[in-house]
C-alpha cells in the first residue's frame, strides 16, 4: 500500500503513520516527493487491507494499493524520475546523458589510468573496469581483485572521475564497496538474491544489469530486493537479452528504455558493448539509446583491444571513442540534454 501525504504534512504526521505501520507488522518506506512525500508500507499482502485505516491519520491524503508486484520501483509510488547520484560530481536522471567508460577489466596500472585519463578528455564521467570478473569459463582470467579495485581508486585520484565496478558474491561487498563509487551486479547475477539483499544494505548506489533471459518484470522484482533493505541508489542497465539471433553477442532490446520509463521512476542506461560485441555497432546503438531516453551509457574502451584479457572484440579504442562522444553529443542537443 502507498500511504500519500498531504502537500502540507509535516514531520510529526509522518513518523506517527512510520509508528503505525510499524505497528500494523509492515516496512515503511519513506520517499520524498517535491510536493509530498508518500510512505510504501511493504510486507504481507493478504493483510493489507488493514493499513486503510491510516486514511483517518492527520496529514494523510489517502491510501491506495500498489497493483504491481514490484513495490519501491514502481511508477505508482513515485511519479517523478528519480535521479542517483554517484560520488560527490554525478547525477543519474537530470538532464545529462551520463557516460561511463573505461575497460572491461582492469589488467594493470598504465591500463587504467591512461584508460581513465582519455575517456575523461573525451567526456566521460564515470570510469568503469572490472575487478572481480564473472568469467563464462574457469580458465579465463578473474580479474586482479582488491589490487584492481586499488588500481581504480588510484585512478579516481588522479582524474577525478568516481568509479563503478562489478561484484561477485556477498562475502566481498564490503570490500567492493570500500572502495567503489558504485557497485556493478553483472547479467549471471541478476537474480542471485542473496548478494541483491547483500547490497542493498551497503550504502552505495547500485547499476544493476538486466539477466540474459530475464523479463522487464523480473528485472524490476530484482531492483525491488535491492529497494526494499532500504537502498533507493538503483539504475537499470539493458545489456542485451539471449534470442535466436547470432549475428550480435546478445540482442538489444531499445524498447526496454521507454518500457521501463512507464513501469518506474528509477534511471535507465544502455550497454552497448554487451549488447552487441561487436566495436563496429557500439556508436550506432549509442545514438538510439540517447534517442530512445536513456539516462546514460556504459561503454567497454581499450588502449589495446587485440590484446586486451576480455572483450576486446566489443572495446573501442579511445579515438574512435572520442570521435562517437563528438556526434553523441549532437544527439543529446538535439533532445535538449547534455552529454
Ligand atoms: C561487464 O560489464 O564487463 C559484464 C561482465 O557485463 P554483463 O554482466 O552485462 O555481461
Ligand atoms: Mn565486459
Amino acid at each position: 500500500m502507498i500511504i500519500v501525504m498531504k502537500a502540507g504534512a509535516g514531520k510529526k504526521d509522518r513518523d506517527d503513520v512510520v509508528k503505525r505501520i510499524k505497528e500494523l507488522g509492515y516496512k515503511p518506506h519513506i520517499i520524498h516527493g517535491t510536493t509530498r512525500d508518500v510512505i510504501g508500507a511493504i510486507g504481507d499482502e493478504r493483510g493489507k487491507l488493514v493499513l486503510q485505516s491510516l486514511e483517518n491519520m492527520h496529514g494523510v491524503e489517502n491510501v491506495v494499493p500498489i497493483l504491481q508486484p514490484y513495490k519501491l520501483a514502481s511508477s505508482e509510488v513515485k511519479r517523478e524520475p528519480s535521479r542517483v547520484r554517484v560520488g560527490d560530481s554525478v547525477l543519474i536522471g537530470g538532464s545529462q546523458v551520463v557516460m561511463m567508460a573505461g575497460p572491461c577489466a582492469v589488467e594493470n596500472e598504465t591500463q587504467i589510468i591512461e584508460t581513465a585519463k582519455m575517456v575523461k578528455e573525451a567526456g566521460a564521467v564515470i570510469l568503469r573496469g572490472g575487478a572481480f570478473k564473472p568469467r563464462t569459463s574457469p580458465y579465463s582470467f578473474q580479474g586482479l581483485e582488491e589490487e584492481g579495485l586499488k588500481l581504480l581508486a588510484k585512478a579516481r585520484e588522479l582524474t577525478g572521475l568516481p568509479f563503478v565496478t562489478e561484484v561477485i558474491n556477498p562475502e566481498s561487498v564490503d570490500l567492493v564497496a570500500d572502495y567503489a563509487d558504485m557497485l556493478q551486479i553483472g547479467a549471471r547475477n541478476s537474480q542471485n538474491f542473496a548478494l541483491l539483499k547483500k547490497v542493498g544494505q551497503c550504502g552505495k548506489p547500485v547499476l544493476l544489469k538486466r539477466g540474459m533471459a530475464m523479463t522487464i518484470q523480473e528485472f524490476l522484482m530484482s531492483a525491488e530486493y535491492i529497494m526494499s533493505e532500504g537502498n533507493q541508489g538503483v539504475v537499470l542497465c539493458e545489456r542485451g537479452i539471449r534470442t535466436f539471433e547470432t549475428a550480435t553477442r546478445n540482442t538489444l532490446d531499445l524498447a526496454a528504455v521507454p518500457v521501463l520509463k512507464t513501469k518506474t521512476h528509477l534511471p535507465v542506461v544502455i550497454d552497448p558493448s554487451h549488447s552487441t560485441g561487436n566495436y563496429h555497432y557500439v556508436a550506432a546503438m549509442c545514438y538510439a539509446a540517447v534517442a530512445a531516453g536513456a539516462d546514460g551509457l556504459i561503454v567497454e574502451v581499450h588502449p589495446d583491444p587485440e590484446h586486451a584479457s576480455s572483450d576486446g572484440p566489443q572495446s573501442l579504442k579511445p579515438k574512435k571513442f572520442e570521435a562517437m562522444m563528438q556526434k553523441l553529443r549532437l544527439f543529446a542537443e538535439a533532445d535538449g540534454r547534455t552529454l
